[in-house]
């Protein structure tokens, strides 16, 4: 059995759809397939979410109908018969996210966030489980949320393996279907209510269902070649990489490179289950294999993250920062859910980059103001280069000046302000 999984950029027109169905053909095997929202969809419903938390009605409209318009012009393109027993079903999704939004905003962000952010997947494996059956292919739907149970961490669920994996043994059974078609990103607490597992979270789900159901491989379908050297929006000539070890796989993805999940690859790990990431524009190509081997070195890769927030942190006195001002810091921190990018200790200051999500930047300067000196800087870039050295070290460092650096013996972490 093979688990296959399909992005949003995999899905998202009527063709791209067909086309997956392409590729299913080349492969005998029982497949699970876990299918992201289509295209954009994700961010669009959280534009819908900030409309529906602010009560934005005429807002709300545009964007739900935008939605719906999207995703029936996919089906158009797939089922021509106006019969089709697809249309109902996807205008009754859309009915109750309809209804959804109809009702009151809690006073809980994140659990509304995970009430309607849902519905992108829900839709997308609809629409493609249908098509499947349509071009013929044996499909089962599966809603994963009655599988996978985490706890009740909206919008960052933490998975209980033990309950889930019994559940998940019972449910991805193959009787007779060739294909099981359920939703990335998506769980459900012990309430039953959807829990979304962060976002980008549609490669975990893939990772978490092989490791349950101790797959042979998994198989992560991209727009790009395979896991290159840098993203080739911002580098030239960029290098495949063929090969990582799971450990250069979870360095590059914690690092940031965004072809995989970071915690994509602990699960397969841990059961020796190899990852493909493949192109489905030119699937019959190698990609990347990430699995169990041993080299001495790859080429450097590059990492960028843009948009960063330098947050500089000092006491008001002249004491040091030491364990206890750092446990108000880290508390502040991950009370607002705002994640280190890099962080750096001296005597007298404590220095943090995160990414510049203004709502939660806001929240924890205003609050840590409250104790100690801050000062912060926007329009950061960190780069992280794996398997440096000083000829990549100078290539990056064009035109930028540097503000903080880190060197450990593989990685060094550079935050750059661009000059350009
Ligand atoms: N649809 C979700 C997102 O865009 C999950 C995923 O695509 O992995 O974040
Ligand atoms: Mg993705």
């Amino acid at each position: 059995m093979l688990v296959f999984k399909f992005g949003g950029a995999s899905v998202k027109s009527a063709d791209a759809v067909k086309n997956i169905v392409d590729i299913l053909k080349k492969y005998p095997e029982e497949i699970v397939i876990v299918v992201s929202a289509m295209g954009k969809t994700t961010n669009a419903l959280e534009r819908i979410i900030e409309h529906f938390v602010n009560r934005d009605e005429e807002h709300l409209r545009q964007e739900y109908n935008l939605l719906k318009e999207y995703h029936m012009e996919i089906m158009h393109g797939l089922f021509e018969d106006k019969g089709n027993k697809a249309y109902v079903d996807i205008e009754e999704v859309f009915g109750d996210l309809a209804d959804r939004l109809g009702e009151e905003p809690t006073m809980n962000y994140d659990f509304d966030y995970d009430q309607v952010i849902g519905f992108g997947e829900i839709l997308s494996t609809k629409i493609i489980a249908f098509y499947l059956d349509h071009a013929g292919l044996k499909t089962k739907w599966i809603d994963v949320r009655k599988s996978l149970k985490t706890d009740n961490t909206f919008r960052e669920g933490r998975i209980d393996w033990e309950l889930s994996t019994r559940l998940v043994k019972k449910n991805f059974v193959f009787n007779g279907e060739n294909f099981l078609v359920t939703q990335g990103f998506l769980a459900s607490n012990m309430n039953n209510q959807t829990v979304s597992l962060g976002r980008e979270g549609s490669d975990y789900t893939a990772a978490i269902l092989a490791h349950m159901l101790r797959a042979e491989s998994v198989t992560i379908w991209k727009d790009v070649p395979g896991v290159l050297n840098a993203d080739p929006k911002y580098f030239d000539d960029t290098i495949l990489l063929d090969k990582l070890s799971y450990l250069d796989a979870i360095e590059l993805a914690y690092y940031g490179t965004s072809v995989i999940h970071p915690k994509t690859i602990k699960p397969l790990q841990n059961k020796n289950i190899n990852l493909y990431v493949k192109s489905f524009v030119d699937p019959d190509d190698p990609g990347t294999l990430v699995a169990n081997l041993a080299y001495e070195k790859l080429v450097p890769s590059f990492i960028f993250k843009m948009d960063q927030v330098l947050i500089r942190i000092s006491p008001h006195d002249f004491s040091f920062i030491a364990e206890d001002n750092l446990e108000i810091i880290y508390g502040i921190l991950h009370k607002h859910g705002l994640k280190i990018n890099l962080q750096q200790t001296s005597a007298v200051s404590f220095q943090v980059i995160v990414n510049n999500d203004k709502r939660k930047v806001r929240q924890v300067v205003d609050e840590l103001e409250e104790h100690f000196k801050v000062s912060y800087e926007t329009g950061l870039e960190l780069v992280t280069i794996r398997y440096f050295d000083d000829d990549t070290i100078r290539r990056v460092m064009i035109n930028k000046t540097l503000l903080l650096e880190q060197r450990g013996v593989q990685n060094i972490q550079l935050v750059v302000r661009d000059l350009g």
